[in-house]
């Protein structure tokens, strides 16, 4: 396979239509040269990446996993050129599958591909739901990403061209990006050259996973330190720039506090909450480490130790020592703490849009095992708009997202 010949790329995404109707005008998924389809449209398969890299590091999609799934292949030598055609008969079996699990390539209804192949162009994922659940690929997105489409109402096909020049474009991008290659390819979820800046001086060797042997914090005064059940504080450590945000503090004692950069961040989401109706203040942020013995032996007192170290932080251990967090309530909580507030049109606003102010809800439902802390819809911390955004659409949690950098898998992280 020559330069070439990969980089005049044409894909033409199939098009059956899920009733049989269309089935059997047998249309050409791909055009190939080779062995391998060329795109750099990242495609997956009932749920599996059936892409490999090629030898000039694009995109290929595996000719061979279509075979037996629906699909037949045939490689023409001579034109260099394969057809994936869809069977007919497939089509009846594919239809029996769990909707999450239809195979159906795509069908094109007007300028619409309904796809459930996972499309990302420029690493953007451009899916859209469909009114019957299948995916839909929006065609005009192709357009916007440097794509050249032409689109058949009598074959019902959809002709999907690769511009040269933005391949060049794509390819000097990820060559120059910090992203580990496994964050890459299990998020599908390029950085943004915002969030490239934002960590270029993060040293990723920093920050411990293992919870049998904790490790203090080396870079304490970093934004974006981890404080968890494997990362301690030193004990006499304070934040050097703590400052009260301006916005109303609606908690006890005198833990309003933050960095400054999260006190300003923190002002500027209650600020745009109230005007989307949504009254969310700051109940509780820094904790000395005084307090943080105070409030653990009497949770332990209460509940005992074991139990104490589920929902609250051995001293020296909490993400409030950070000075960039803060938990937030509402009036209709009486300004206190439960978990039914991630229902509450608060709660939602918040998940949705904490990032856009450079937070993230630190402790998700179904992640306790990764943070090593149960559901906290109300527990939101700092980590600029760029991290924040991104952790917010790979829906990755902080420890996820830095263990895949540093070449670990989720499952390898357990923190509980
Ligand atoms: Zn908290």
């Amino acid at each position: 396979m020559n330069k070439q010949n990969s980089t005049v790329v044409v894909l033409l995404l199939a098009l059956i239509f899920s009733s049989l109707t269309f089935a059997d005008k047998s249309p050409t998924l791909g055009t190939v040269y080779g062995h391998s389809l060329y795109t750099d449209i990242k495609t997956y398969l009932n749920g599996d990446l059936i892409h490999g890299v090629n030898v000039d590091g694009y995109t290929a999609v595996k000719v061979k996993v279509f075979q037996g799934r629906g699909y037949d292949v045939k490689y023409d030598d001579k034109l260099r050129r394969v057809d994936i055609i869809t069977n007919p008969n497939a089509s009846g079996k594919i239809a029996d599958l769990p909707p999450q699990e239809n195979l159906a390539v795509g069908t094109v209804i007007g300028d619409i591909i309904a796809s459930d192949i996972l499309v990302y162009i420029d690493y953007r994922r451009i899916d859209a739901y469909n009114c019957d659940g299948n995916m839909l690929l929006m065609v005009e997105a192709l357009s916007d990403c440097g794509f050249q489409t032409a689109y058949s109402n009598e074959s019902r096909t959809m002709t999907i061209k690769t511009d040269k020049n933005y391949h060049n474009v794509r390819k000097g991008k990820k060559t120059d990006s910090k992203q580990s290659n496994l964050m890459f390819e299990y998020t599908g979820l390029a950085w943004s050259d915002e969030l490239e800046n934002a960590l270029a001086e993060v040293d990723f060797s920093d920050f411990n996973f293992d919870i049998k042997n904790p490790k203090e914090i080396e870079h304490i005064d970093s934004l974006f330190v981890l404080a968890n059940k494997a990362n301690y504080f030193p004990e006499n450590f304070v934040p050097k720039d703590l400052v009260a945000p301006t916005s109303r503090y609606a908690g006890g004692g005198d833990r309003n506090k933050l960095r400054k950069h999260a006190a300003d961040a923190l002002d500027s989401l209650v600020a745009a909450a109230a005007e989307a109706g949504q009254d969310i203040k700051n109940v509780s942020a820094y904790r000395s480490i005084a307090y943080q013995k105070d409030l653990f032996n009497y949770y332990a007192n209460k509940d005992g130790i074991e139990a104490a170290n589920r929902y609250s932080s051995k001293p020296g251990y909490s993400e409030h020592h950070t000075g960039l967090c803060a938990d937030v309530s509402s009036p209709n909580m009486g300004f206190n703490l439960y978990k039914k507030y991630g229902k509450e049109s608060e709660g939602i606003w918040l998940a949705n849009n904490a990032h856009l102010y450079g937070f993230i809800i630190r402790y998700p439902e179904g992640k306790e095992k990764l943070t090593g802390y149960t559901y906290e819809p109300w527990h939101i911390r700092y980590l600029g708009v760029p991290l924040a955004t991104y952790l917010y659409q790979s829906k990755l949690t902080y420890e996820e997202f830095l263990a895949l950098q540093v070449g670990k898998l989720p499952r390898e992280i357990v923190i509980e």
